[in-house]
């Protein structure tokens, strides 16, 4: 019989040497949700002994997290922006400094407002429901051109009673939209890795990730440059347009907003002091 304690010291030692970062964090999040518990309550489980379908369910787990399969997906889930979001291979894992340019927008705008809002590149539909719930009286469009990932996103906005969101199928590259609405508000994290450093990021994210949601497989501004070219007429005049952007871009992207008319254009930092989100209004 091997206790809580012992698998965990165990767990945490193998994840250590298989070069794993936070290797005890990682094995004790792998066994409170195999227990069903919070990671702070196995503190109060330590001498309790693991059942044999425990212990077989805790091996997969902890030989995928040792192959590199990144937590989140091995959970199936995340926490963002206090909300919890089930997550899948179809689609990018929520990033905690994505907050910022949530924030943003739910902080200037009154969650009685009566908006449109579009949300271009929704992957697992984090900005779409968190705003939808700040702003309930609005309406929010979330597109993708992953069908799989639209899917999750559905799933997300059932699982936190989100029904002020409309999903739809979109190649915003190659695509014009087909909504006839005019936006109070535009966001998008778009993939903004450049085709260069995508070579150079972890495999976690490589092999893991989904690639398109990840780098446009160019110069990193290419979703920038046509959402910022087509944004402008989609707009209500004094709408206005978000972007997350990537570390280095946001002077960059500032200034494909102003060639496109946008004014009032502004940056705003993330709790590392890195440039995050680019805003510009259409007037
Ligand atoms: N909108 C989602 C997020 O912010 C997905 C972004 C993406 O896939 N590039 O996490």
């Amino acid at each position: 019989m091997i206790s809580v304690l012992e698998s965990v010291n165990l767990s945490s030692k193998y994840l250590t040497e298989k070069g794993i970062d936070s290797a005890r964090m990682n094995a004790e999040l792998l066994l409170a949700e195999i227990l069903g518990c919070k990671r702070l309550e196995l503190y109060l489980k330590f001498d309790k002994p693991l059942s044999e379908e425990e212990i077989v369910k805790y091996r997969n787990y902890l030989s995928r997290r040792a192959q590199g399969e990144p937590l989140q997906y091995i959970l199936g889930k995340v926490e963002f922006f206090g909300i919890n979001f089930v997550v899948n291979g179809n689609v990018l894992i929520p990033r905690q400094e994505t907050e910022i340019l949530v924030e943003t927008i739910t902080e200037k705008y009154k969650a009685s407002s009566n908006l449109n809002v579009l949300d271009i590149g929704t992957g697992s539909g984090i900005i779409s429901i968190c705003l939808a719930k700040h702003l309930q009286n609005s309406k929010v469009y979330a597109t993708d051109i992953s069908e799989t990932a639209l899917k999750t996103a559905k799933l997300n906005a059932d699982e936190n009673f989100v029904s002020n969101i409309t999903f739809l199928k979109n190649d915003i590259l190659n695509q014009d939209f087909d909504i006839i609405t005019k936006f109070d508000i535009i966001v998008s994290n778009p993939p903004y890795v450049s085709s260069g450093e995508y070579l150079m990021l972890q495999k976690e994210i490589v092999n893991y990730e989904p690639k398109e949601a990840v780098t446009d497989n160019s110069d990193g501004y290419t979703f920038y440059k046509r959402i910022s070219s087509i944004a402008g007429k989609m707009l209500n005049p004094g709408g206005e347009l978000f972007f997350e952007t990537g570390q280095g871009q946001a002077e960059n992207v500032k200034n494909i907003m102003i060639q496109n008319n946008f004014a009032n254009t502004y940056l705003i930092k993330d709790y590392l002091g890195i440039e995050r989100v680019a805003a510009g209004q259409k007037i």
